[in-house]
């Protein structure tokens, strides 16, 4: 049997910061570090890392650590080459297991995010969901039925890299009209340098850097009224409400639970997601449609990699 109480220590590992919690069982964040995750390869990020565990473990007994990770193989425990990283494949598992000598468990970086949030976020009245987080890019997972949906390598529900239709956006992965070139943080700058070539309205946009342009300034002028801001906000929530509705036809889940830094901008995403997702369903998913957003500061993912290691028999 599981143990009933107890530290677990959660792992989250991001393209810029990677979060180390000591976690308690019910989620409550004991002790939390965070450290740089790029620059001098995996070595010193390992080295970084295990500072940091001893440092809030401090003695005290832990009974496993969980990984979010991105480009994680959960079957067999590795890195699989991670893109932003480049650390190339990490048997990461093991690499921790060997030094601290307890249970290490893997797993996506997305479908961490969406483990703690069925756990301990916005969806634990909920057995079956899509979590979308809004970053650089676009991740997402499906829990179904209190499962995390893996597939056989791990990568099942990335929404990210599915197609939209009558877009033609090149994207970062080498193919044309994926959702993340419209709904990340790069897709609505995108969407604002081609809103301010395509029309004539004023705008503040037009007077910003390209590389200053980001969604937290674009929702700031959206709420005080800039037209190619607003426009851009209902372009991208108009395109992943479209989105997640093909999901719900395939899956019909409870609801979706968006996170990320973009969810900061409030209604002028959020009500152009929740049209679209009610216009494109069918009548029998409309009365059911449940659209939540994710506490910024619950550090959801470092709970989620945590769950992983809370329930094998130690
Ligand atoms: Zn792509």
């Amino acid at each position: 049997m599981s143990s009933a109480s107890g530290y677990y220590v959660g792992i989250d590992i991001g393209g810029t910061n990677t979060e180390i919690g000591l976690i308690e069982r019910d989620g409550s964040v004991k002790c939390l570090e965070s450290i740089k995750t790029t620059g001098n390869g995996f070595e010193t990020f390992f080295a970084e890392t295990c500072e940091a565990i001893t440092k809030i473990t401090n003695g005290e007994k832990y009974l496993g650590i969980g990984i979010g990770a991105p480009s994680a193989n959960p079957e067999k425990g590795c890195l699989d080459n991670p893109i932003n990283l480049k650390w190339g494949t990490v048997e990461i598992s093991k690499i921790f297991n060997q030094r601290f000598h307890v249970p290490v468990k893997l797993i996506n970086d997305a479908n961490a995010a969406a483990l703690g949030e069925l756990r301990f976020g916005r969806a634990k009245d909920w057995h079956s969901f899509i979590h979308v987080t809004l970053g650089t890019g676009l991740g997402s997972s499906i829990i179904y039925e209190n499962k995390v949906i893996n597939g056989k390598d791990g990568f099942a529900g990335e929404l990210g890299h599915t197609k939209i239709s009558d877009r033609h956006r090149l994207c970062t992965c080498g193919h044309y009209g994926c959702l993340e070139t419209y709904v990340s943080a790069n897709g609505i700058r995108r969407t604002v340098y081609e809103l301010l070539a395509a029309r004539q309205d004023e705008s503040e946009l037009r007077s910003v850097n390209y590389n200053d342009l980001n969604p937290k300034l674009i929702a700031e002028y959206a709420h005080d009224g800039d037209p190619i801001a607003i426009k851009a906000y209902n372009i991208t929530g108009q395109i992943l409400g479209d989105k997640l509705a093909d999901v719900f036809a395939l899956l019909n889940p409870q609801g979706v639970c968006l996170s990320g830094g973009m969810t900061g901008a409030g209604d002028v995403l959020i009500n152009p997601v929740r049209d679209a997702l009610f216009s494109s369903l069918l009548d029998i998913h409309k009365h059911d449609i449940d659209l939540r957003v994710s506490d910024p500061d619950s550090r959801i993912a470092v709970l989620g990699a945590a769950s992983l290691v809370m329930d094998i028999n130690q």
